[in-house]
């Protein structure tokens, strides 16, 4: 399994694209969030993935960092459709509220194309917390991160020991089920310095999510939704994970690509 790694930023990030990622297993594709612009085209281009091999994709929340990239992948769906590239239905899931957005969004914008190609075309399925859904070939376990404005869900892929957590810290009552878990995927905003330089703190600076990781004993822990004021951020928050963590640490940049192996 790989994680091509499109964006790496939170949701005011201008120099990193917004938090958002493409799983790769047995040459299927599932896209996770979409960015908030149509930097997504772009990143899509820069990472040599295809949306017409990318069948699947799963929506966290309905925040503008996530959502709406959603409007451009709807549309560019629609000229693979019309010019005959896109073989195969595209696959949504996430919460009801998700859905609803994307395909608010996609009837206003496509208009009157939108009828007959989102009936056929795109497949909304909604998923709940604690529902199990085969996709890829592996299993995900899908749960709300419990964050506190709007709903959001996270996702665990058993075959992987892997738990990629939203864009929230970690709730406590996840640490005994994640205890000794292979990935760790957290977000982690700035680095303890850059917090008291006035972000808010409805998100972790990197430091209290190393301290997560090193509680629950994490083997390894991937650190996104950061900002990116600094151009040596990859480092400097590395260094301050490692400062507490005693596991493996990857800060990425955009386009990285992660091989979990
Ligand atoms: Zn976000």
């Amino acid at each position: 399994m790989k994680i091509h790694v499109l964006g790496t930023g939170h949701a005011l990030a201008l120099n990193n694209y917004n938090t958002c990622f493409v799983i790769e297993e047995q040459g299927k594709y599932m896209l996770v969030d979409a960015g908030g612009g149509n930097g997504i085209v772009k990143r899509l281009q820069l990472a040599n993935l295809k949306l017409e091999e990318i069948d699947y994709a799963f929506c966290t929340h309905n925040h503008t960092d996530h959502v709406l990239g959603f409007a451009w992948i709807m549309r560019m769906n629609f000229h693979l459709y019309k010019s005959g590239k896109r073989k195969n239905p595209f696959t949504v899931y996430g919460s009801k509220d998700c859905l609803d957005a994307i395909k608010t969004i996609a009837k206003i914008t496509l208009g009157d194309y939108a009828a007959g190609f989102l009936d056929n075309i795109i497949l909304f399925k909604e998923v709940k917390n604690g529902e199990k859904i085969n996709i890829l070939g592996v299993n995900f376990e899908f749960f709300d991160t419990f964050a506190v404005d709007i709903p959001q869900l996270g996702f665990y892929i058993q075959e992987k020991d892997l738990a990629f957590c939203g864009d929230v810290p970690l709730n406590e009552r996840y640490f005994e089920k994640f205890k000794n878990i292979n990935y760790l995927c957290l977000e982690g905003l700035c680095s303890v310095t850059e917090l008291k330089g006035g972000f808010r703190n409805k998100h972790f600076p990197i430091k209290n999510a190393a301290e997560v990781a090193e509680n629950i004993r994490a083997k390894n822990l991937i650190i996104w939704h950061t900002a990116d004021r600094l151009p040596n951020r990859a480092e400097l928050y590395t260094q301050e994970a490692k400062s507490v963590y005693s596991g493996n640490v990857f800060v990425p940049n955009d386009l990285d690509v992660i091989d979990i192996g």
